[in-house]
């Protein structure tokens, strides 16, 4: 499922190619990802309107629009915003100057809404705003029980992490998967606050993780799949300690470490 930088590829993408561009048509190939509005309502309303801004927020993408609604889009497991269509296309967003943007969706778990003033969505603070300081993780850390890899992937306590870069933050850490937040002292706390950057600034920089389905708005894969310490590599060495990296089942999900760097 793409996550923060996945998602913030996406935007940085296609931003500078919509922003300022009027909705002139849409086209359904199908219907289903349009979630709390009936797609005929949908259509009316999005035809004519113009895309002010982009912003991210967590895993979702914040269509700013001049009516002052807003689109929302989440990929969901395999759903794509593209410059280019692929044959997985279901919606066609016609725009000024010739353009369009396609959203593309091979399993149908991406979800598009509209809604007339920004939506409060319930989630917990950006890791990468400049204003989100060590003091408020710690804050965050200590107001909370649970797993660590667990609670990092809650989307209410911070948002954007999931399966691979809390698998990849906690590794920068050198925190085992298994520990429970409450245990995690002041020390071990800063180390994970500079785990999440790290593991999500390298994800951005590498323009996204492409183990299933991700691509950018051009249909090209990120570069990250190569840089990941932990993520996937099930059996192969340990990039700093050489053991082979252990694959365990944490909250439903494959939490993929290293036993010996990760205590
Ligand atoms: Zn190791």
């Amino acid at each position: 499922m793409p996550e923060l930088p996945e998602v913030e590829t996406v935007k940085r993408q296609i931003l500078p190619v919509v922003a300022g561009r009027v909705i002139t048509s849409l086209e359904y190939i199908d219907r289903r990802n349009i979630k709390n509005i009936s797609s005929k309502e949908f259509k009316r309303k999005i035809v004519g309107d113009k895309i002010l801004d982009i912003e991210r927020r967590a895993k979702y993408l914040f269509f700013k629009l001049k009516s002052g609604n807003w689109m929302v889009i989440h990929l969901g497991m395999a759903g794509r915003v593209l410059l280019k269509p692929d044959k997985y296309v279901k919606i066609i967003f016609g725009l000024s100057g010739g353009k369009k943007m396609y959203f593309s969706d091979t399993r149908l778990f991406g979800k598009i809404w509209l809604y007339t003033k920004y939506p409060e969505l319930g989630l917990g603070p950006e890791p990468l705003e400049k204003s989100f300081k060590l003091g408020d993780f710690k804050k965050l850390v200590k107001s909370k029980r649970g797993n660590t890899k667990v609670v990092l992937m809650d989307q209410k306590f911070i948002a954007g992490i999931g399966n691979i870069y809390a698998a990849e933050a906690l590794f920068v850490a050198g925190i085992n998967p298994k520990r429970r937040m409450e245990s995690l002292t002041d020390n071990e706390i800063a180390k994970l606050y500079k785990g999440i950057m790290k593991s999500l600034k390298a994800g951005i920089v590498h323009k996204g993780t492409s183990v299933s389905d991700f691509v950018g708005a051009i249909g090209q894969e990120g570069t990250n799949q190569n840089y990941l310490y932990v993520y996937g590599r099930k059996g192969e060495p340990c990039k700093k300690c050489r053991q082979p990296i252990h694959k365990i089942s944490l909250g439903q999900r494959g939490t993929y470490f290293c036993s010996k760097c990760q205590n």
